[in-house]
């Protein structure tokens, strides 16, 4: 083992994906001997298999609404055709162009980049690859991976690391699960022209979010010709390339030629040595962390989606900056879990941040509730049957902004925006100063002055 300065290394981050490569670089720049190690591509979930292709999927497919809604506008469009394997050569061409920045950031940064899996010999050492590194620190930054539920013909199934690279697009989906990533496939395989049908196991999608925001995803998604079952699950899949069939446990058999598991990810934490080493895990198999990410054993540290605290990227970026300031910067600092906004990219998107009604009721008692549906500007002309809805959930007591809502175009765009006002303690009364930019959809969460009576849902009016 030694001691520190015949180590081979300061820091030997395992896993380079958003937080693990972050965590190296800033240390390295902060002076440590780093290492990184990677068994797949650099870049990790974010980069190769999670936001950015999946993005560039939804950027593509939302030409649809556009070829759509420029009739109205008096352009004579007839609907292109759509070839998959163009889209898909052009996503994989970017995301090996982005793992090339990746790997060049690194190299930049000073950062052994160490190709292969890696697993905890004892605290202190790592092995990769058949070779032996010695470290003072340790950072697991493995992420997690898809979970498919063990129903019969489960292996005929696809999760999202597949969907992003189908030799042709489906012409009927079952995408099973309604949490971000059932939504957001729905939207993109649903805009491309595949019949999409989505079984979901409770009453509404996305479980988390707003009710208000939820009842209004799920009303444009069927607007737009997705197929929602709730309460309903897969029973079994049987059939083959040629065409599947899903039996759910309402009796349903609906024939398709994908089906798509979207049922939630587990921590990447088996088999690299963890319990060797003598780190504890929680129920579930994440890594136990404090808010310094520190692990049970002293020297080593975790971040990111393997920690399943808030499993998204810039989260995950965050913890790992803030775990090299601390470790090797001189500047002991944790980040805030609270009001980290998020976004669903379905076609409509959704976002948000802060606190939903329900659990702005449970935590303050009396919150005021301001919401606004209204048809886009654009869909005037359009003709397109879409709503946006906004909605405001404020402190009785201190008329502080607990949370913001919205579905409709450019949702995620603007809630960014809310967000800094939001972790800057803003209050309804701020909003209420701020002048609106016109003609904007934006301006409506400026704009809002009715409270809605507390017993009006949305799916009442
Ligand atoms: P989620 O946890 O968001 O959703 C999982 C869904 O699957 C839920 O609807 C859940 O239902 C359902 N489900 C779970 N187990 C079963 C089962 N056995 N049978 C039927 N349905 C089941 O997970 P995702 O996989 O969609 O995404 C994982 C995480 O990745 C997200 O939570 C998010 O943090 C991150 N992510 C973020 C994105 C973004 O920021 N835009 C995009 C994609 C992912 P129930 O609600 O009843 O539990």
């Amino acid at each position: 083992m030694g001691t520190m300065a015949d180590r081979d290394f300061d820091l030997i981050v395992i896993g380079a994906g958003s937080g693990g490569v972050r965590a190296a670089r800033i240390s390295a720049r902060h002076g440590a001997r780093v290492a990184i190690c990677e068994e797949s591509r650099f870049g990790g979930t974010c980069v190769i298999r999670g936001c950015v292709p999946k993005k560039l999927l939804v950027y593509g497919s939302a030409f649809r609404d556009a070829f759509e809604d420029a009739v109205g506008f008096g352009w004579n469009a007839h609907l292109p055709e759509f070839d998959w394997p163009t889209l898909i050569g052009a996503k994989d061409r970017e995301i090996t162009r982005l793992e090339g920045v990746y790997r060049k950031l690194l190299a930049d940064a000073g950062v052994t980049a160490i190709e292969g899996r890696g697993r905890l010999v004892d605290a202190h050492t790592v092995e990769v690859a058949g070779r032996r590194y010695t470290t003072d620190k340790v950072l697991v930054a493995t992420g997690g991976w898809p979970v498919i539920p063990p129903i019969p013909g489960h292996e005929h199934a696809i999760t999202s690391n597949e969907a992003l690279d189908l030799p042709a697009l489906p012409r009927r989906v079952v995408i099973v699960g309604g949490g971000f990533i059932a939504v957001e496939f729905a939207g993109i395989f649903n805009s491309l022209g595949s019949e999409t049908t989505m079984l979901v196991r409770g009453e509404q999608l996305l479980r988390g979010f707003d009710d208000d925001a939820r009842i209004e995803m799920a009303r444009e998604m069927a607007t737009r010709g997705i197929t929602i079952h709730a309460r309903t699950q897969p029973a079994a899949v049987s059939g083959d390339p040629r065409g599947y069939c899903v039996r759910t446990d309402q009796g349903q058999e609906i024939d398709c030629d994908a089906v798509l598991f979207a049922t939630g990810r587990q921590p990447n934490t088996r088999g690299i040595g963890l319990e060797e080493a003598g780190v504890k895990l929680r129920a579930g198999g994440a890594i136990a962390v404090d808010q310094w990410s520190r692990t049970s054993v002293a020297n080593i540290f975790a971040v990111g989606d393997v920690t399943d605290r808030i499993a998204l990227t810039p989260v995950a970026i965050a913890e790992g900056h803030a775990f090299a300031d601390t470790e090797f910067g001189g500047r002991p600092r944790h980040i805030d879990h609270r009001n980290v906004p998020s976004a669903v990219f379905g076609q409509p998107p959704l976002a948000m941040v802060g606190l939903t009604e329900m659990q702005a009721r449970e935590k303050h008692g009396a919150v005021d509730i301001y919401r606004s549906r209204f048809r886009p500007m654009k869909h005037t002309l359009s003709g397109r049957e879409e709503r946006t809805m906004m909605k405001l959930v404020v402190d009785a007591a201190t008329d502080r902004i607990l949370g913001a809502h919205m579905v409709g175009a450019d949702a995620p765009e603007i809630i960014q925006g809310l967000a800094i006002a939001i972790t800057a303690g803003a209050t309804k009364a701020h909003f209420d100063q701020t002048i609106g930019i016109h003609p904007t959809a934006a301006e409506e969460f400026v704009t809002m002055r009715e409270k809605v009576p507390a017993a009006v849902k949305l799916a009442a009016e």
